[in-house]
């Protein structure tokens, strides 16, 4: 029995046989001189003759042993040479003069894009097969020993070095009970996607090549961050145990999912949900939310090769609007970059791109995507009560501009005699240092904030949210982080703007008290958070959250704070609820 530890990243326990996912290959982007390109091209040529002799090999082998997979190996030559992805390569080697490597990667992605759209399954399967030659043909022109996919059995612990924001879709999809991987952090949007999708996943376990083989049995707790392979009997009869015993507590919180999140002493909180897609708007009134706090919009833009139209991104805010019916929905505009990189926008990546263009860096830079999004929730905004919200604003000259196009939009609008409420507010996330210390400034020009608590620890501690090696820096309980949600909080309320918090703080319930305390009123988190965040809410006063705020302010350090913490729940919650909690402490 082994025992690995991580980060955790989606709480729930899960129990199933390793399955090594191929590791992506990550290529870096390359360009090369135009005189360059006759010698690219040969290069590729070379890659894709070589390549092909590989599967001439494989496929021989098995023509010999008369097994199935001959006709397979066959289609896989045919695909090598297809206009998708020979010739696609190519052409963006001619035409866009880009490396070898880079224009396979570009052209794969494409394919992969294509076949997302695809609705029948057989089909749909075809993409692995694609995906396959593209990797060896990468694999060949690196100089790389070959290679060979396969694809998870339901059930299975996908083992990755990276995940992608959206795999946890697609791991979903195919039956993967929970994910580890090597690389990543607790607020990746790969995390962020796999908790909405109740995928237990725990990132950054560094000893994980070498200590799991690939089917061996595994372990993963996604609340503690605990992988533990080949357990023994005993191991796994607790595990299971705690498996039954959390869902009875959970089924037993959902009892109170009706009931208004109020405090002991009278204060009621608003309770909104974060969502990412339509695909779990469902889920938006079975957790008993107050509406929509944050619906990350660019979702919609990732794995297609084109872009939304305006027509798309009016029907889609639409059926938001109208499957939470009558709830207030906040849409914040494309937030793309760092880790959310789409398929159909060349995103300028920068040498650091958590510090580049992104987010609304970007929507500025490219106003007419920004405009079509604007325009398209302008007009669905009949449908219900909405907010826009804007994020990564650092600055209220770059807030300025941004409204200067939300203006212009709605001037448009009104000249064509297109429907739209001038009216719907508009906010701003608080999520860099230069947001917060001038948040009296912009609350001149916003109608509410959100704290965007993700971003604003990444920022605040220098750790990219994206890198386990300063997982241990990106602690929310940090007092910079801490002296930083006092500001923004004490400003808002001077301003008498609306605030609330959407990052992920909002989501665990260990932080509940101390962000009531530090005197929000208004959360956003992952769905399945609420019922335990209201939970607590419903058996506490507004003086112990106060008081509690009161010592983790003061408190020197951030693991002297997560002990007052942990102190404090166990002592007013007891067991059932402290288990909970820490089950939910990702
Ligand atoms: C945040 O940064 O806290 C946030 C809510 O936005 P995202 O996680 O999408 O960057
Ligand atoms: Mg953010």
């Amino acid at each position: 029995m082994i025992h690995l530890r991580g980060e955790g990243a989606s709480p729930g326990i899960a129990i199933g046989p390793a399955y090594f996912l191929a590791s992506r290959m990550t290529v870096a982007e390359r360009r090369i001189l135009r005189r360059d390109r006759a010698a690219e091209t040969a290069r590729l040529d070379e890659a894709v003759v070589s390549a092909d002799e590989q599967l001439d090999r494989l496929e021989r082998v098995l023509a010999d042993e008369k097994g199935p997979g001959a006709e397979l190996v066959q289609a896989h030559r045919l695909m090598l040479r297809s206009p998708e992805i020979a010739g696609e390569s190519r052409r963006l080697i001619l035409d866009e003069c880009l490396g070898a490597e880079w224009a396979v990667t570009r052209a794969l992605d494409k394919v992969r894009a294509a076949f997302s759209r695809i609705t029948d399954p057989y089909f749909r399967e075809r993409a692995g097969d694609f995906e396959s030659v593209g990797e060896r043909l990468l694999r060949t022109l690196l100089g790389l020993p070959e290679w060979r996919a396969e694809r998870p059995g339901a059930g299975s612990i996908a083992i990755a070095v990276d995940v992608a924001p959206l795999d946890p879709f697609h791991l979903r999809a195919a039956g993967v009970a929970a994910i580890v991987s090597q690389n990543g952090g607790s607020s990746s949007h790969a995390a962020i996607v796999a908790r909405a999708l109740e995928l237990p996943y725990v990132v950054g376990v560094k000893q994980l090549a070498g200590q799991v083989v690939s089917g061996a049995q595994v372990i993963v707790d996604g609340g503690r961050g605990d992988v533990i392979v080949d357990p023994s009997e005993q191991t796994l009869e607790t595990y299971r145990a705690r498996m039954v015993a959390l869902e009875q507590r959970t089924a037993r919180l959902l009892c109170e999912r009706d009931l208004p999140a109020t405090t002991t002493d009278g204060v009621a909180i608003n309770l909104g949900a974060n969502l990412e897609s339509l695909v779990g708007v469902a889920g938006v009134r079975a957790a008993g939310a107050d509406g929509i706090g944050l619906f990350r919009t660019e979702f919609l833009y990732l794995e297609r090769p084109d872009l939304p139209t305006e027509e798309e991104q009016y029907q889609d805010a639409l059926s938001v609007l109208k499957a939470v019916g009558g709830l207030p929905v906040t849409f914040r505009t494309l937030d793309l970059g760092g880790d959310k990189l789409p398929l159909s926008i060349k995103m300028p990546r920068g040498p650091n791109p958590a510090l580049g263009v992104r987010s609304i860096r970007f929507s500025i830079d490219q106003p007419d995507i920004f405009r079509t999004q604007l325009r398209a929730l302008y007009r669905a905004s009949g449908a219900g009560p909405m907010r826009i919200m804007l994020p990564l604003v650092s600055s209220v000259t770059e807030l300025r501009r941004a409204l200067a196009i939300c203006a212009a939009v709605r001037d448009d609008l009104s000249a064509e005699g297109v429907p739209h409420d001038p009216a719907v507010p508009i906010g701003i996330m608080i999520e860099t240092p230069s947001a917060v210390l001038t948040a009296d400034l912009l609350a001149e020009h916003a109608d509410f904030f959100s704290l965007g608590t993700n971003d604003l620890i990444q920022y605040a501690c220098a750790a990219d949210r994206e890198n386990a090696d300063v997982a241990h820096l990106r602690n929310p309980l940090q007092p910079a982080v801490l002296r930083l949600l006092k500001h923004a909080i004490d400003a808002a309320a001077h301003a008498q703007l609306p605030l609330s918090v959407c990052g992920d703080m909002a989501s665990n319930p260990s932080f509940t008290w101390l962000l009531l305390g530090l005197g929000l009123r208004d959360f956003s988190m992952e769905p399945r958070a609420i019922p335990v965040v209201k939970a607590i809410i419903r058996r506490s006063s507004m003086d112990e959250a106060r008081a509690f705020a009161a010592r983790a302010l003061a408190s020197p350090d951030e693991e002297q704070t997560a002990r007052l913490i942990e102190a404090a729940m166990d002592a007013k919650f007891g067991a059932d609820l402290a288990a909970l909690v820490s089950a939910a402490n990702a």
